[in-house]
């Protein structure tokens, strides 16, 4: 029987994001190029006797109720599958929040994952990824990772070979972002043709393995929306650019930027400015890390 399941729930940033348009239901039909990153966090599950699902985490400000996505996840495989024990998660953030990372959806992901796992509820991965996104439209993605394009409202998946590795310097500047403000203020319909992201160049640097293409055709339309009102993520993308990146953009519904490095020397040089140097009060949040392909490690586990 498994006791004890440690697991690592990858972040995401958005090479490409496309909204085409608005459906009647309210959501946004979307067409976005998908990449995992290596920052992560760390999710610790205990299958205990008492019954219910008992949530600790580091961070003061995150539900530790039926409002954190982790809870969501385990409830749904719980209560489909009648499991009378009880579960304790340990979540460990690390993955910036509210930053347009994945984060809370990778982390739901992750649970799902494990929880079939510890309860031997033998379900596939294509079945965990028809539940998760009843949890949130990225949910099944972060269950694929890897580099995918995702269109429909992120459900539809198409796996696509790995990226050409770089260096992915990420900085989250000190303020939030409402996903749901950004997409209500962005009028898709009403946007020139240029303001759309060309996702097919994006696809095709993927094909070639060539990244320069993949950098230089970045794209979100989403930054029409949130630079404006938080310029400070322009300032970033120019500073990135500046250090030498060979492209940078905003991820998801902003306001984390990154910026794709093929020299590994700059890329530690502009680590180093926006983590203790001269744009150190830009960015709260700062890491460098690399796309994380999931054919080395298959594995949601450690
Ligand atoms: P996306 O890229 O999908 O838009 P995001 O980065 O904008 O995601 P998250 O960090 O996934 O946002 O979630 C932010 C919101 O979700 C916060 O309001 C937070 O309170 C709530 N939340 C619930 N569960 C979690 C979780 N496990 N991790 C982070 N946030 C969570």
């Amino acid at each position: 029987m498994i006791k004890h399941l440690s697991l690592k729930a990858y972040g995401k940033i958005n090479l490409g994001l496309d909204v085409l348009r608005r459906r009647e239901d309210g959501y946004h039909e979307v067409r976005m190029i998908m990449q995992t990153v290596g920052i992560f966090d760390r999710i610790d599950l205990a299958r205990e006797e008492q019954p219910g699902i008992r949530i600790e985490t580091n961070l003061f400000y995150l539900p530790t109720n039926e409002n954190n996505l982790v809870y969501k996840a385990a409830n749904l495989l719980m209560e489909e599958f009648s499991i009378s024990e009880g579960v304790s998660i340990q979540l460990r953030k690390f993955i910036p929040v509210s930053a347009g990372m994945a984060g809370g959806s990778s982390d739901a992901a992750a649970v799902l994952f494990g929880i079939n796992k510890m309860f031997r509820l033998g379900l596939t991965i294509r079945q965990l990824m028809e539940r998760g996104v009843k949890i949130g439209a990225d949910v099944p993605y972060c269950i694929l990772r890897g580099t995918a394009l995702s269109e429909g409202i992120g459900e539809i998946l198409t796996p696509l070979p790995a990226a050409p590795q770089c260096q992915v310097l990420i900085a989250k500047p000190a303020i939030n972002v409402s996903t749901r403000f950004v997409y209500t203020n962005l009028h898709a319909d009403q946007l020139k043709p240029e303001q759309h992201p060309d996702i097919d160049s994006i696809l095709e640097g993927i094909r070639h393995r060539d990244i320069r293409q993949v950098a230089a055709n970045l794209g979100n339309v989403l930054e029409t929306v949130t630079i404006k009102e938080h310029p400070v993520i322009q300032e970033i993308k120019d500073k990135m650019l500046g250090y030498g990146a060979a492209g940078s953009l905003m991820s998801g519904s902003g306001p984390t930027v990154f910026g794709l490095f093929t020299d590994p020397a700059a890329a530690e040089q502009a680590f180093e400015q926006f983590r203790s140097g001269s744009d150190s009060a830009l960015a709260k949040q700062v890491y460098l890390t690399n796309f994380y392909n999931t054919k080395n490690t298959p594995s949601l586990e450690i």
